[in-house]
């Protein structure tokens, strides 16, 4: 491979000869090689490693620049940052690190290349590419990390244990790149991972919650929530999701296993959606069903009440893992709230009233919670799958239907209180709130339409069994 033509950006040969004249050594290292060499999107992130002081590098790359771009110096760091058209480019003094229990923040020293490398997480992100006029676009590669990109393998420069146990956050990286590149975990990093798994709890939630995000954001999110939790860091993070695990049976009645139906749902609708917030409802859908579960001889099992439940769930987790209580977290409780809405609708009959009562309480949400929906169809009967996506379908262009006639989607009245209270000479009062709920009740059911004229006709006839009077 020619290593060079990762280095064809002409920012490259600017950095190299501002090193140069700075005389210190300077190295792309980390996932821009990496991504080279896997053929990757191409990588806007650079980082660039100086035998040296890096951000006096930074700030001599800036001065060779034409259009002199500011540099960002983050001092705790000793890291400085240029952007350059689309590139972000990150610049560091090679460093030596030593840890502390306590604390993934290691004390740091000066070093060479080699004691940088030495630091990094994984061998296929310690690779770097000289930038220096001697050997410009060799590879150094000391922990053979192109072996490893070939047998697709994450696994440490070091002793997998201090690793781990340096820097927990690793844990988390080591499963987000597994499951970002179709990698596996090399097996003592692995066992290194389970013995280490309660050392996350030194991470910062936001940390934690990042990768998250970037797992769930992979085609095949399973894959990463399999291997939290097989090195039971799953029952740590997020052990809403592990009291899922198992199938009860009493007198010959099983249920499913709920966690890995979830994790099928959450692949599901990835394969149909980007948006984050919707594959996290998904992966959410059902923890309810754990603190619900009940047997009786009569129904078997039962879960009845856990989606509300679960959208209860759903603010405690979002709390306990400092994520934002915004509206992302209302949507996800909403879909969660309402995820056997139209599962309903499609083991039974489709009715109009029902898919106007799903539209009316979904409102600009409907399409995503159908989604979801048909995401949770992981019935391995080809019977019911069929009948299912049948009915869903149905239930699609019902919507669709009910929209152009009804315009149920965020509902306005076509009477309002101020009419009510014109028509009758009423003050603020009960009456009006049973002539609304009557009216929106008639247009729901489809008795009447959603139109002004029906509607008034139905507030006179509610009026009068009211015992109200029209005042002219
Ligand atoms: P991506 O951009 O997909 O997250 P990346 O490898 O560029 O991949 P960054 O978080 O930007 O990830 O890190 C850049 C480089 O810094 C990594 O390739 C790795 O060499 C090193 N690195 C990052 N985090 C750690 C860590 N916790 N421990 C050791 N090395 C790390």
């Amino acid at each position: 491979m020619d290593y060079k033509q990762a280095l064809n950006h002409p920012i490259f040969k600017t950095i190299s000869q501002s090193a140069e004249s700075l005389d210190v050594d300077a190295y792309v290292i980390g996932g821009f090689v990496r991504d080279f060499i896997l053929n990757r999107n191409n990588s806007k992130d650079v980082d660039i490693v100086a035998v040296g002081d890096g951000i006096q590098l930074a700030k001599q790359v800036a001065v060779n620049l034409p259009n002199k771009p500011k540099v960002q110096i983050f001092k705790t760091y000793g890291t400085a940052m240029i952007r350059h058209h689309d590139l972000e480019i990150e610049f560091v003094g090679a460093r030596k690190e030593s840890y502390t229990k306590e604390s993934r923040n290691p004390a740091v020293e000066n070093g060479t290349l080699e004691d940088d490398q030495n630091r990094r997480d994984f061998t296929i992100n310690a690779m770097a590419l000289s930038l220096n006029p001697s050997n410009y676009g060799e590879l150094v590669d000391p922990f053979n990390g192109l072996g490893d990109l070939e047998l697709k393998t994450i696994r440490t420069p070091l002793n997998p244990n201090t690793t781990y146990s340096d820097d927990p956050l690793r844990m988390l990286r080591a499963i987000r790149f597994a499951t970002q590149l179709h990698f596996k975990i090399e097996a003592q990093s692995l066992h290194a991972i389970t013995k280490n798994n309660h050392r996350i709890n030194i991470i910062s939630k936001e940390r934690i919650v990042s990768e998250l995000h970037k797992i769930l954001e992979c085609d095949k999110p399973s894959k990463g929530f399999l291997l939290l939790e097989q090195t039971g860091l799953l029952d740590i993070i997020l052990p809403e999701l592990t009291a899922l695990k198992g199938i009860d049976e009493i007198e010959g009645q099983r249920h499913k296993d709920n966690f890995y139906h979830t994790l099928e749902v959450v692949d599901n609708i990835s394969n149909q959606t980007n948006n984050l917030w919707l594959r996290w409802a998904a992966l959410l859908h059902d923890i309810g069903k754990a603190p619900t579960k009940k047997f009786n001889k009569k129904a078997g099992w039962t879960f009845h009440g856990h989606e509300f439940e679960g959208s209860k769930m759903v603010y405690r987790l979002f709390k306990r893992l400092k994520m934002p209580l915004n509206d992302k977290m209302k949507f996800v409780q909403k879909m969660v709230l309402m995820s056997s809405r139209p599962i309903i609708l499609a083991e039974d009959r489709v009715t109009d009233s029902a898919v106007r009562r799903l539209v009316f309480d979904a409102g600009d949400h409907v399409d995503d919670l159908m989604t979801l929906c048909e995401a949770d169809i992981t019935t391995k009967n080809p019977k019911k799958f069929k009948k299912y996506h049948n009915n869903f379908k149905i239930v699609r262009e019902k919507i669709i239907e009910v929209e152009e006639r009804d315009h149920i989607r965020n509902f306005q009245p076509p009477i309002s209180g101020e009419d009510i209270m014109k028509t009758f000479g009423l003050k603020p009062s009960r009456e009006i709130g049973i002539i609304k709920e009557t009216i929106k009740e008639a247009i729901l059911e489809g008795d009447i339409p959603n139109q002004y004229d029906a509607a008034f006709q139905l507030m006179l006839k509610t009026g009068k069994r009211l015992g109200l009077k029209v005042v002219d």
